[in-house]
């Protein structure tokens, strides 16, 4: 099955969310620790241990939680609602993280300082947030507007005579995010459009190489592999494999008498009736050749085989499909050759078998089965 484009793409845009929400937070505790390494060996310290401890506990907190959480519901879908409440409160416990700087800060520093490195620590969190979040522009805004209005905020206060470029910082770095955005994510949704169509050639073309393009079950090429690893598989565990090669009997004379089409109706036919015998999971029914179909019974032995031949005659009976020139009556019957494999017999050997049976079958008059 070739999933929906539409559900690919949500597919991929939640996958790569997952990670980018992953990056984030690792992102967020690579920042705490070289926060906590500044403070520690900053030769006049701004900030002790213990405020930095405090300021930054919220973020690490939530992201220590957040990566101890993944680890422990490793391989489990994360539905998109958690993620989202996640990121929200990984960018509240920013916010806030921010806010402490500033407001703590303020007393400590010399004039500005506290300003500069909270702008600094806000442009690398938008573009963190920016990177990890692009397949989705709202969650991405929701994530980075916050930090993006508190830092415009921060600068207003500090600096209130100049408000022109803050605003216009905000401005420019909005109109870069949504346009950057914009281009990743047709990138993006044009290689999750390839990866579709691939998917849906491979299908079709897997299609086009194993089934019978008039019948639609299996054909040929498709019997040939399966019975090889069939005949594989019984040398193995000895279990019994059959094989029935049934043949219409005077298919010819039906082509003859009603035209090509009639006759191609009734290879459909006859085809879906053969295909809805075998039941059984490992059973295939395929199209041998013209107007020859074969079974493949793995598990079944020439007892079982019988039966499924039997069913054939008696189900195609019931079909009445008719034929207007046979000699056996006014329906399509068939001939039927059913052979069991034996130890050493090579795949050409259990066919050959099978179509020796098939010609007893029509020598001895036809709309019957033969076995050996
Ligand atoms: P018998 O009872 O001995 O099997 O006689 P028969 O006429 O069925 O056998 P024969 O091998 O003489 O004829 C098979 C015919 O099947 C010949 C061919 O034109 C026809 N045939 C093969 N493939 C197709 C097909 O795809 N469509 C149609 N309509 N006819 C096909
Ligand atoms: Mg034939
Ligand atoms: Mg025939």
């Amino acid at each position: 099955m070739t999933p929906s484009f539409e559900s690919q793409l949500a597919k991929e845009s939640h996958n790569y969310l997952v990670k980018g929400v992953m990056w984030a937070t690792l992102i967020s505790l690579f920042l705490s620790t070289v926060f906590f390494l500044n403070t520690l060996i900053q030769v006049s310290p701004i900030f002790s241990m213990r405020e930095a401890t405090l300021f930054l506990s919220p973020v690490v907190i939530i992201a220590s939680v957040g990566i101890v959480l993944s680890w422990i519901f490793k391989g489990t879908e994360v539905s998109n609602s958690t993620l989202f409440i996640y990121l929200f409160m990984l960018d509240v416990a920013w916010l806030s993280v921010l806010w402490q700087l500033f407001y703590n800060g303020g007393e400590m520093y010399a004039e500005y300082a506290s300003l500069t490195g909270v702008e600094s620590l806000v442009d690398v969190l938008v573009i963190t947030f920016a990177i990890a979040l692009f397949p989705d522009r709202r969650v991405m805004l929701m994530a980075v507007l916050p930090l993006m209005l508190l830092s415009f905020f921060i600068r207003l206060t500090e600096i209130p005579a100049n408000p022109l470029f803050p605003a216009t910082k905000l401005v420019c770095f909005l109109a870069i995010l949504v346009t950057g955005q914009k281009g990743l994510y047709s990138w993006f949704r044009k290689a999750v459009v390839r990866d579709v169509e691939k998917q849906y050639l491979l299908t079709q073309f897997r299609r086009m190489a194993l089934v019978d393009g008039l019948t639609n079950i299996s054909n040929r090429r498709h019997f040939d592999e399966i019975l090889s690893q069939e005949i594989r598989a019984s040398e193995r565990n000895r279990h019994p494999l059959t094989l029935i090669l049934i043949d219409i009997d005077y298919f010819k004379r039906l082509n003859d008498s009603s035209g090509h089409q009639v006759g191609d109706e009734c290879l459909i036919e006859v085809a879906a009736l053969l295909d809805d015998i075998c039941h059984r999971p490992r059973d295939l029914a395929a199209r041998y050749g013209g107007e020859e179909f074969v079974l493949l019974l793995p598990d079944t032995d020439l007892n079982g085989a019988c039966r499924v031949a039997e069913k054939v005659k008696q189900k195609l009976a019931l079909a009445k499909l008719t034929h207007p020139d046979s000699e056996l009556g006014r329906y399509i019957t068939v001939s039927q050759g059913v052979c069991q494999w034996r130890e050493g017999m090579s795949a050409d050997e259990f066919i050959g078998e099978a179509d020796r049976l098939l010609y007893c079958a029509k020598s001895t008059g036809r709309n019957r089965y033969i076995e050996g």
